[in-house]
Formats: C-alpha cells, sequence, structure tokens
C-alpha cells in the first residue's frame, strides 16, 4: 500500500517513520510512504501557498490551485500506469485510491476507518495549515474530510502520521494476526455495545514492584496470570 503525504513541513515525517514497525513495514516492502512538498507546485519565486481569505477574516487560507496540482500529478503517475490505459477514469477508481483531506469538521477517524483504508491500494492525505483549507479542496478534490478528534491542531501532519501509524498495523504481514486479533477495537460489534471493546489489561516483570518512597506499599501482578491456568486467564481476561 502507498500513503502520499502533501504537506509544506515533508522534514516532519522523517523521525517518525525512520523508527520501529513503520519503518520495518517500508524495509519489508508491504508500504510506501512518499511526502510530496506543496511548495513544489507553486508558480511564483515565493512559493505562495496561502492567500487571504475572501469576506475578510482573520489569518491565511490555503489555495485550492497547489494541492489540485499536486493531487493531479499522482492521478497522472497513476493513469500512466499501462494497465490504467484503455479507460482511464473507470480503471483509476478501481485502483483503490483514497482522497483525504484532514479536517476538524471531517469524519473522526477511528478503527472501522482504519480498517477501511487499509484495503486500499493508495491513500493520498491533504494536510492543511493556517486557517484552514479553500473549500473546494473538499467540495472538488478530496474523497472525504477526516478529523482525528475534537480539538484543533496546527496542521494535518500529525493526523497524517496517526492514520499511517493505525493503516499500517492492519496491514496483512505488519503484526502477528494473533496479537491484531486480541487488540482493542478488534472486536466484534455486540461486544463492543456491551463495552468490551478493549483489550484486557497487560503485565510484565517484576512480579511485585515495590514503589520507591512509599514503605510497605507494593504493586502486585493479578495471582491469576501467574498460576500457569490458561482457562482461568482465559476467564480472567474476559472480565477485566
Ligand atoms: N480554522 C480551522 C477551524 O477552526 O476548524 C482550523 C485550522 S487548523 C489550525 C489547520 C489545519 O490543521 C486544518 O486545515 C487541518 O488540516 C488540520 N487539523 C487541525 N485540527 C485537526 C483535527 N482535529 N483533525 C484533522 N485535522 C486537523
Amino acid at each position: 500500500m502507498k500513503f502520499n503525504i502533501i504537506t509544506i513541513f515533508p522534514e516532519i515525517f522523517d523521525s517518525y517513520f525512520s523508527e520501529s514497525i513503520i519503518k520495518r513495514a517500508q524495509k519489508r516492502g508491504l508500504i510506501k510512504i512518499k511526502t510530496h512538498n506543496l511548495r513544489d507546485c507553486t508558480n511564483d519565486k515565493h512559493k505562495s501557498v496561502d492567500d487571504k481569505p475572501y469576506g475578510g477574516g482573520p489569518g491565511m487560507v490555503m489555495m485550492v490551485e497547489p494541492i489540485f496540482k499536486a493531487i493531479s500529478a499522482l492521478k497522472k503517475f497513476e493513469i500512466r500506469n499501462p494497465k490504467s490505459e484503455t479507460n482511464l477514469k473507470s480503471k483509476f477508481s478501481k485502483s483503490k485510491t483514497r482522497v483525504i483531506l484532514f479536517s476538524p469538521k471531517g469524519k473522526k477517524f477511528d478503527q472501522a476507518m482504519a480498517k477501511r483504508f487499509s484495503k486500499l491500494d493508495n491513500l493520498i492525505m491533504i494536510c492543511g495549515r493556517y486557517e484552514g483549507v479553500d473549500e473546494r479542496v473538499a467540495k472538488y478534490i478530496a474523497d472525504e474530510e477526516v478529523s482525528i478528534g475534537d480539538y484543533v491542531l496546527t496542521g494535518g501532519e500529525i493526523p497524517a502520521m496517526i492514520v499511517v501509524d493505525a493503516v499500517t498495523r492492519l496491514i496483512p504481514g505488519v503484526i502477528a494476526k494473533e496479537s491484531l486479533n486480541e487488540e482493542s477495537f478488534s472486536f466484534k460489534k455486540e461486544k463492543a455495545l456491551a463495552n468490551e471493546n478493549y483489550e484486557y489489561p497487560q503485565y510484565t516483570r517484576p512480579e511485585v514492584f515495590l514503589p520507591a518512597g512509599r514503605h510497605g506499599g507494593k504493586w502486585s501482578v493479578p495471582k491469576v496470570l501467574l498460576s500457569g491456568d490458561h482457562k482461568k486467564i482465559e476467564e480472567w481476561r474476559k472480565i477485566s
């Protein structure tokens, strides 16, 4: 799967994407992440990507034209694929590409959305900045607007990292299947309704932790987990 990220701060991603699971997934060819500097899609010498809002108001708004150019370049790249030559439009939609625009007013990102995105071939993400993005991007370019929560961030870069991270975990081969089956939000709907949608509590060594400065206090691992009785452990995990 490919992740294409359109941003004015491509360097922000370097550190996070070159560590741990995301790094390994790239090395093993399970995912590809490409960042695109939106300023490369401008014509003027200042490489402007924003302008004043029509109708007045504070701050600046990201312009539609550079974003249109960036997306067109990515779509053209797809279209140039020989398999897509006969009927560009329908072949393009079959290529399982989705363009998302990050916005606080978008649909809330959750595990179900992550699962849906993990089935795509190509997820193109547009990271807003400033006061936001010219509404024509949402109207004519993006397939959907996505929010990562009810708060306002400075830009769409952290949302993009969150989406890449959550989606990558769901791509076959990235994480052991058994780990995924037991993870939070991976349970069936009935369980979710019964508020059992979270993974059970986890413990590791030491068996007893004596917190410094708390004389007489000790934090112990539940006895059942040390019992070796797998049936009992399973039952305990269901109710914990
Ligand atoms: N003026 C906008 C508003 O009040 O809704 C906020 C713009 S915000 C400072 C700049 C950009 O950050 C947004 O265009 C969006 O791309 C991104 N952003 C901020 N909060 C977000 C959130 N909760 N989810 C997704 N993207 C967000």
